[in-house]
This record gives C-alpha cells, sequence and structure tokens, in this order.
C-alpha cells in the first residue's frame, strides 16, 4: 500500500510541477527563438553598444541574466543557453554580467576591429583625424555615466589654450547629450573657449525616451556642477536637469543646428559646417582647433563620419 502511494505522489509531481515547467521551458525557448527571428528580419538581432558576450561553456541556462535585464527582451533562452535574442535593446547596464553565478558573461564591444559600425580611437578617444576625438556612444559605449566620463577625459588632455583668436574656438562639440553637456562643463573648468552645438534641443537621446521611462544611473560627477545625487530619473526629470545646467551654467551653445561636415583646412583649423533644422538652406560655418563629436547612435552618424574621412575598425591608424 505504501509503494502505492509513494508512486502515486511522484506521479503527482510529476503531473503537477515537472511537466508544467518543462511545458513552459519549452514555449519560453519558442517565444525566445521567434523573438531573435524577428529582430533579425528588422535589422535589430545585434547590438550597437557594449552588449553580454556569452560563454556557451560556462553558461548553465539557469536564466538569472535573462530575467535582471533591466531593458526586457535582450536576452532569452534558446536550447537551453542564454542568448541575444534582441540585441539592439541592450543598453549595456551590465545587470546580466553582475547577476550570472557562474561568470559566463562580460560586457564588452566585441573584436572592434572586425566592426565596420565602431569608429577607430585611440587610448585618449582620438580619431584617425588628429585633433577631431569622439565621446559617449557614438564610440560604442552605451549608458548616461560613460558619456559624462569620457566627455570629462578628452576636455581634460586638450593642450592648454593658445592665445586667444576671435572666431577661432579651442574646441568645438557637436552633440548636447550628456558626453557633450560634460565637455562643455569641463571646458569652462579649463578655460577653453568652446562652442556647443546640437541639432535639437540640450539633453541628447534622453528626448526621445519613452515618456516617463525611468533612466537608470550610476552616480556620476559632472565638471562645475558636482555629482548627480539620484540614480534613478523619470525621462522628463532628467531633461528638466540637463535644461537647467544649461542655463545655470550659460553653456555657449547653438540649437537647431545639424552637423553636415567637417573639413581641416591647410592650416589644421577645422572647418565645422552646419545646416538650419528649420531652413536648412542656411548654413553657418564655425572654426576650431579640435572638435568633440559626441552624436550618439540615433541617426546617420556612422555616415557623416565616413564622409569626414574618420576610419573605422581594423584601419586603425592616425592620419600621417
Ligand atoms: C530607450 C533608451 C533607454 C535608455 N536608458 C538608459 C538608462 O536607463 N541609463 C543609462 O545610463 N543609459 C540609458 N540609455 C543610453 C543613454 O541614453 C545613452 O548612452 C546616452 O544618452 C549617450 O549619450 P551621448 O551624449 O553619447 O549621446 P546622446 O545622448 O545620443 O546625444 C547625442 C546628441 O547629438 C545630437 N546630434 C546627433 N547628430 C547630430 C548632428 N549631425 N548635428 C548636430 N547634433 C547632432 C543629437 O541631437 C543628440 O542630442 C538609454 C537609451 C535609450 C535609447
Amino acid at each position: 500500500m505504501e509503494t502505492i502511494v509513494t508512486w502515486l505522489v511522484v506521479v503527482g509531481i510529476i503531473l503537477f510541477f515537472v511537466l508544467p515547467y518543462i511545458r513552459k521551458t519549452k514555449q519560453n525557448a519558442q517565444l525566445s527563438l521567434q523573438t531573435k527571428e524577428r529582430s533579425k528580419q528588422l535589422g535589430a538581432d545585434k547590438p550597437t553598444v557594449q552588449h553580454p558576450q556569452i560563454n556557451l561553456s560556462l553558461c548553465i541556462g539557469c536564466g538569472t541574466c535573462v530575467r535582471k535585464c533591466p531593458e526586457g527582451t535582450v536576452l532569452g533562452l534558446v536550447g537551453g543557453k542564454s542568448t541575444i535574442i534582441n540585441g539592439a535593446n541592450c543598453k549595456g547596464h551590465g545587470r546580466c554580467e553582475a547577476s550570472c553565478p557562474v561568470g559566463a558573461i562580460t560586457i564588452g564591444l566585441g573584436d572592434t576591429s572586425k566592426r565596420t559600425d565602431i569608429p577607430f580611437v585611440d587610448a585618449n578617444q582620438q580619431t584617425s583625424i588628429a585633433g577631431i576625438y569622439i565621446a559617449g556612444e557614438l564610440g560604442g559605449f552605451a549608458l548616461i555615466r560613460n558619456a559624462v566620463n569620457q566627455g570629462k577625459a578628452i576636455i581634460k588632455q586638450l593642450k592648454p589654450p593658445l592665445p586667444k583668436t576671435p572666431d577661432l574656438f579651442d574646441v568645438i562639440i557637436i552633440g548636447g547629450g550628456p558626453a557633450g553637456i560634460a565637455a562643455a562643463l569641463g571646458a569652462i573648468e579649463n578655460q577653453l573657449s568652446y562652442l556647443l552645438i546640437d541639432q535639437q534641443g540640450i539633453g541628447g537621446t534622453v528626448r526621445q525616451y519613452p515618456r516617463e521611462k525611468l533612466v537608470l544611473t550610476d552616480l556620476v560627477e559632472l565638471p562645475l556642477y558636482g555629482k548627480l545625487t539620484r540614480s534613478e530619473y523619470a525621462k522628463e526629470e532628467l531633461i528638466q536637469l540637463w535644461e537647467t545646467i544649461h542655463d545655470q551654467y550659460k553653456l555657449h551653445s547653438v540649437l537647431s543646428k545639424k552637423l553636415f561636415n567637417v573639413v581641416r583646412q591647410d592650416d589644421g583649423v577645422f572647418d565645422v559646417r552646419v545646416t538650419d533644422i528649420n531652413d536648412p538652406k542656411m548654413i553657418s560655418r564655425y572654426k576650431a582647433q579640435n572638435i568633440i563629436l559626441a552624436l550618439g547612435r540615433r541617426g546617420n552618424e556612422i555616415a557623416l563620419l565616413k564622409k569626414i574621412g574618420i576610419r573605422f575598425g581594423a584601419e586603425n591608424d592616425h592620419d600621417k
């Protein structure tokens, strides 16, 4: 009798727990596969910024990384292993890396020498054209924290200001997102003459986030302003913060102007050409010793960099 009861309990457990679990796991894997296929068709399967690199021989398929991703469907379990199913959604938060119990995930860009969408930069963020630098997401590293830190770092290692010449800026910063704002504040702090240009208002990509999107950021420190006091902001609060900083420090900016080319003159000075967003026939030109491109990655930036003559991936050398 006892044996029969034991067997009934075992069968009960299998019927009520194990089978539904297996069915659910199969359904999830099927769903992940479909998402991966759909993303592939939309060209959104591959990440454009730093992303999880999964060591399949270490992955135990526990799915912790899938659940911890704050952006939702970036990772899924396919064939019992963690897989990137919607790479374009990855913002590089790195929660997957931190949560993996077996250390199977690292966050990075992969082999950039093979990527035709990542411009070559040296250790100082300088491109193949000496004097032109790349800050923030344009270089492949997303997150507000990275953008701010790169914007600050580039300014710090620019040469001390040359004797001031009217209409020749020490640095022109294109892009008024976190990288560009940090660079502009750094320029004030380091007494560099600068101009900040953006095709829209101040704040960068945050303006394109969905309404009331919660933004997570590590506690970053801006030049002059100091540390951001919170690690979570609603989209609208963050835009308000960037606009307040813009006004408080009277950032020297021209907004609603779109960069369409940068040409190096024979004397080494950069000629920066922009059009007016509201009147594309209206062209303005500005001159600078150095350029910081902080354009993000939401439009045709890669084509623009190619037009300027900046090299990518394996073509990794400065112009002579
Ligand atoms: C939906 C979404 C959610 C995100 N959530 C988070 C989050 O929670 N936490 C986090 O840390 N990060 C998050 N990110 C990533 C973060 O927004 C970016 O990494 C960060 O904004 C990059 O800053 P940036 O200054 O490099 O560029 P951006 O913020 O992209 O700013 C680039 C600026 O350059 C301007 N520009 C571009 N081309 C031109 C041109 N030709 N002429 C003039 N101006 C130009 C644009 O108008 C823009 O203002 C998220 C991104 C998205 C899309």
